[in-house]
């Protein structure tokens, strides 16, 4: 009888958003004429820009023309593409070549599938709280998986340090659920650290858009010595709406090798056997978003998840609440007022203001006494909940 990946009975319940909602629903059952205040929402909430819907609209036209129509796509990404991804880390100053840029279906592909150029038996470092997608991906691949707990006193950005173990290290900055982010610094010591002992780094920079600090790093690639030991995996998801439209990057350059074998070489041989590329027509709409109008236009966007997030941040000064993220993230990472459990502080906000966040032990046992906030609600409900979150917890 044929036997099952069996590492998948090793998978926790992932309870966090179903359990959020069952406790909405049993709300609103009691309470049919309520309104509530969504700010635990990871989905983005305003439209595809102008300039996204044109190409995609052109992408379409060209496929309905025998001229202009395209069959399969090339599997690492159409050249356009590749080449508008590279000319945009090139104003940043950093040097990546279009064969360097593999275009993907998205960021969670991503992670999950680049598992494939790593023996099972290397380890992966996952700082906690975490995107829960990184340790399931290696719980189901059988990994071993070392826990590096982040808290408030190092602003939930860890170092590595002489007991640092891990083979694949993932890195989120801005991260989710926290909202730090590493500063060149920070970074160059994990760059180095990885360098040091021949593991490779996973940066996840899904939330790079939302950075304003200019002295902080957007890509792993303006560290030294990056292209050494770093992939990094970009999404338009939140940068450009496309989490329902589907498009991400990933880079891993050319000269990254292990053990005589180039990482760089193997991914374009996996692609090519596991994927016939993404649709011409959403490739033809994310390379809008490279051009100096789309830019324009998707940073409009990002300026109202910002200014989301400047509601938050005053409502949390003005309580005097710890909390980090909101500046250059669309999460804020609140501690929970008067040593609330994360699932207290939950039923106390929906109970009495009908605000509805997401308890950070959701997202590892280091997030409990944590709560996340996000920033893609619209400004209407986020000034309400910011306002009612004043009102109800000035006055304790
Ligand atoms: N990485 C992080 C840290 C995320 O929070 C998310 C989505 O919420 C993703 C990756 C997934 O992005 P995508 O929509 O491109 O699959």
């Amino acid at each position: 009888m044929i036997t099952p990946n069996l590492h998948y009975g090793d998978l926790k319940d992932s309870y966090l958003f179903y359990h959020i909602s069952q406790k909405v629903q049993a709300y609103l059952e009691a309470h049919p004429e309520a309104v509530l205040y969504r700010m635990g929402i990871g989905d983005v909430s305003l439209p595809l820009c102008p300039a996204v819907i044109d190409a995609l609209h052109q992408g379409v036209a060209d496929q309905g023309s025998k001229s202009t129509f395209h069959g399969y796509m090339p599997e690492c990404g159409a050249p356009f593409l590749r080449q508008a991804i590279s000319q945009h880390y090139g104003r940043r100053g950093v040097t990546i070549s279009p064969e360097e840029v593999f275009v993907s279906s998205g960021a969670s592909d991503e992670l999950g599938d680049l598992l494939d150029l790593f023996d099972r038996s290397s380890s992966a470092l996952v700082m906690e709280p975490a995107y829960p997608a990184y340790v399931d991906a290696n719980i189901m691949a059988g990994r071993k998986i070392i826990h590096l707990a982040a808290g408030e006193e190092n602003g939930f950005l860890p170092l590595p340090d002489e007991q640092t173990e891990g083979d694949l290290i993932y890195l989120c900055s801005p991260n989710n659920p926290t909202g730090a982010v590493f500063s060149r610094e920070q970074l160059q010591k994990w760059v180095d650290f990885a360098n040091s002992r021949g593991s490779i780094i996973l940066f996840d920079a899904a939330y790079e858009a939302f950075i304003q600090d200019k002295a902080l790093p957007h890509s792993i690639f303006e560290l030294k010595g990056a292209e050494n030991c770093a992939i990094e995996i970009c999404s338009l998801s939140k940068t450009a709406g496309f989490t329902g439209t589907r498009l991400g990057y990933t880079i891993i350059p050319k000269g990254l090798t292990r053990q005589g074998m180039n990482l760089h070489e193997m991914w374009v041989r996996n692609r090519t056997t596991k994927t016939n590329g993404v649709s011409y027509i959403i490739q033809k709409g994310a390379a809008a978003v490279f051009t100096a109008e789309g830019q324009r236009q998707v940073r409009e966007n990002i300026r109202v998840y910002q200014d989301n997030a400047r509601m938050l941040m005053d409502a949390f000064d003005q309580l005097g609440l710890w909390y980090c993220g909101g500046k250059n993230a669309p999460y804020l990472w609140v501690k929970c007022p008067d040593g609330m459990g994360s699932w207290e502080f939950f039923d106390y906000l929906l109970e009495k203001i009908q605000v509805v966040g997401t308890p950070g032990e959701g997202f590892g046992a280091c997030g409990e006494g944590y709560f996340r906030f996000s920033t893609f609600g619209s400004p209407q409900d986020t000034r309400e909940a910011a306002r009612r979150l004043v009102k109800l917890l000035g006055g304790k």
